[in-house]
This record gives structure tokens, C-alpha cells and sequence, in this order.
């Protein structure tokens, strides 16, 4: 920023085909922000819309250079984007909001002070009032059985929504992870967290880009990303089945020998194949799962790429996160000079 006066809060916003409601996200959070602190700035990154969002952008820097933005050459999904902003993002407070007026800006005045109080992290939990039951139901169970799986412990009803001080994000900025699964990063990194309740909002305008489909391969992103167990419990599974096996096959003999019992031979086979071949391929299933993840962490890609900015032409292209990266200016050609 070019005035010296040290920013007090930045509102990162990804926004994917928000060309519907971001003018109204720049009135409602210009008034919210204007009564909360001297100094803000707002920085809209664009995940890749294919409407007129980043158009919009451009205008609403124009008018007001306190909201600036970031395009991201594609689609990279939330938490790219969201990772794209708070890299860029220059507060001493950092929030992150979604863009359809679901994060209601208002609260960000219930949140801020918490910070000061103390506390790195302040999250908006979601009460689930006014959700369809079966939804509610079905999260629950979602968190009940997902607490269960990680080490991490996530809280039903908390998403993205919160605000983190400067060295939180710092904290997360460091982790280079490529697969990130910010839910469990959030409390990953610790620090002390304060919680504010609030009640679900409809979308300002435009659709939820989640389909029922997402939805469940995120909760298995969650799980797989967070720790090694799934394959432990291949292990105990691969020792049960084994030992039902071998149990079977004493008392198969026993009575053959005792009673003189023929074997039951077409359906005890069916069953044994189609039974190990099922708890064969469940198992294979999760090794592939953590070898693809292996595989897209050595490739270390970055996490985006920006296409256009507010900060004009000389931004970077490529950002590639993790501890041995400078976040801002592109990382040394260290391999090629020792090369040389
Ligand atoms: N979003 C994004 N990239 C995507 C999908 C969504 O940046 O690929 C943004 C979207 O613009 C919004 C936020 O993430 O600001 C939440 O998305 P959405 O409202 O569709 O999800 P929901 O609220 O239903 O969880
Ligand atoms: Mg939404």
C-alpha cells in the first residue's frame, strides 16, 4: 500500500462466477469495513471465472484502489484461491469471507476485537437453524465419524470464515503441502482460537458451485490429507479377514473329518472371491490414494498462477509456497547454477 500507515485489516474474497453479487459485496463490505477500522483493504482474487467477475473487478479497483484483485489464470479451486489471497494479502489481521454475502460482513465486527483479546484465529461457527434436516444430519455424522479419522479436531459448522492474525497466516503460508485441505490446516497450525456463533444466510444471488459429489470426495480429501489411519486400518481389515479365513477353513476341515460333511464348494468359493477381491481392491484404493498424493506433492507445482492484477503488470507469475520459498519474488534458479 502506498500510504505508510500500517493496514490494520485485509478481507481476502475467492470469488469463482460472482459476477451476480460482487457489486453488491463491494457496497456492503465498503460500509462494514468503513465503521469497523481506519485502514483496510479488501483483495478479491478471481478462481478462473468464466463470466464478467474479473470485469467487474477491474471497475470496482478503479472506483475504489482500497479493493484491489488477483486473476488466477484458471480455475484452481477455493482453497487455491483463498491461498492466492492471503499470500498477497498485507494486513496485520487477515479475514477471509465468500463472496455471495454467506459470511455475513456484519460480524466482522463481533471478530475483529477478539484479536486484539488475544487470539490468533477468530472462526464463525454456523449455527445450523433453518437447514434442511436431512443436511444437518447428514454434517454431523460427517463430522462425528471425520473427528474420529484425524488428528486435527474440526468443529461442525466452522468453514472459512474467520479471521487470522498476521503470524497465523504466516504459519500457513509456510506449509508448501500442494494438496491442502484448509479446514485441517486452520487447526493444524494451532494457536489459540476464539469462536463466534452465527445464523445461516442465503446466498445473495447466483448458485452454489457444490455438487453432492464434491462434497463427499472433499470429506475423503479431508481424511487422506490429515493422516496415515485408512491405511492402518487396511492393515487391521487385511489380519481380520485373514484370520475369518483361516477360521473358516479349521472348521471346514474339522467337520469334514468328524462328520464326514462334503465341502460346500460352488458358493463357499463365490463368496471367498468376491470377499477378498472386494477387500482387496478397497485396500488398493487407499494406497493409490496416498501414492497419488505422493505423486502430485514431487512435482512441486506451484499453487496457482496469477494471469492479471491490481498491482499492475510486474506481478509475478508463478507463487510457489513452503518454508525454502521467498512468498513474493519467484524462487532462485539454485539447481541450475550448481549445475554450471
Ligand atoms: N469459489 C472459488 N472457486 C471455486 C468454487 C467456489 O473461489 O472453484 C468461491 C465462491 O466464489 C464463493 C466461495 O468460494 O465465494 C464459496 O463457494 P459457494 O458459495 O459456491 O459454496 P457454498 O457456500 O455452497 O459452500
Ligand atoms: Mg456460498
Amino acid at each position: 500500500m502506498s500510504d505508510m500507515q500500517p493496514l490494520e485489516l485485509s478481507v481476502v474474497v475467492p470469488c469463482f462466477n460472482e459476477e451476480q453479487v460482487i457489486d453488491q459485496l463491494h457496497k456492503v463490505l465498503t460500509a462494514e469495513l468503513e465503521a469497523l477500522t481506519q485502514s483496510f483493504e479488501v483483495v478479491l482474487v478471481d478462481d478462473g471465472s468464466s463470466d464478467s467477475t474479473v470485469e467487474k473487478m477491474r471497475a470496482i479497483h478503479q472506483a475504489d484502489p482500497r479493493f484491489r484483485y488477483f486473476a488466477l489464470s484458471r480455475n484452481f479451486g477455493k482453497e487455491s484461491a483463498m491461498l492466492a489471497g492471503l499470500s498477497q494479502a498485507e494486513g496485520a489481521a487477515i479475514a477471509i469471507l465468500d463472496a455471495d454475502l454467506q459470511h455475513p460482513p456484519a460480524l466482522l465486527a463481533t471478530m475483529l476485537p477478539k484479536l486484539d483479546e488475544g487470539y490468533d484465529q477468530v472462526v464463525a461457527r454456523r449455527t445450523r437453524k433453518g437447514d434442511r434436516p436431512v443436511r444437518s444430519v447428514l454434517s454431523r455424522l460427517y463430522y462425528r465419524v471425520f473427528n474420529r479419522l484425524i488428528d486435527v479436531d474440526l468443529q461442525d459448522g466452522v468453514g472459512d470464515f474467520r479471521i487470522l492474525s498476521r503470524r497465523a497466516v504466516q504459519s500457513l503460508l509456510a506449509l508448501g503441502e500442494y494438496n491442502r485441505f484448509s479446514k485441517g490446516l486452520f487447526a493444524w497450525i494451532g494457536f489459540s482460537t476464539a469462536v463466534v456463533d452465527y445464523d445461516n444466510v442465503e446466498r445473495g444471488a447466483g448458485d452454489s458451485k457444490w455438487r453432492f459429489s464434491d462434497l463427499v470426495n472433499y470429506g475423503i480429501d479431508g481424511i487422506v490429507s490429515f493422516n496415515a489411519r485408512p491405511l492402518r486400518m487396511a492393515i487391521h481389515l487385511g489380519t481380520a479377514v485373514t484370520v475369518l479365513a483361516f477360521t473358516y477353513a479349521a472348521w471346514v476341515i474339522i467337520t469334514y473329518l468328524v462328520n464326514g460333511n462334503p465341502v460346500a464348494g460352488y458358493p463357499t468359493l463365490i463368496v471367498a472371491i468376491l470377499g477378498f477381491g472386494g477387500v482387496q481392491l478397497i485396500i488398493l484404493g487407499v494406497i493409490g490414494e496416498y501414492l497419488g498424493r505422493i505423486y502430485y506433492e514431487t512435482k512441486r507445482r506451484p499453487h496457482f498462477l496469477l494471469k492479471e492484477s491490481s498491482n499492475s503488470s510486474e506481478v509475478p507469475v508463478t507463487v510457489v509456497l513452503g518454508p525454502e520459498h521467498d512468498l513474493l519474488s519467484p524462487p532462485e534458479p539454485r539447481s541450475l547454477e550448481r549445475r554450471r
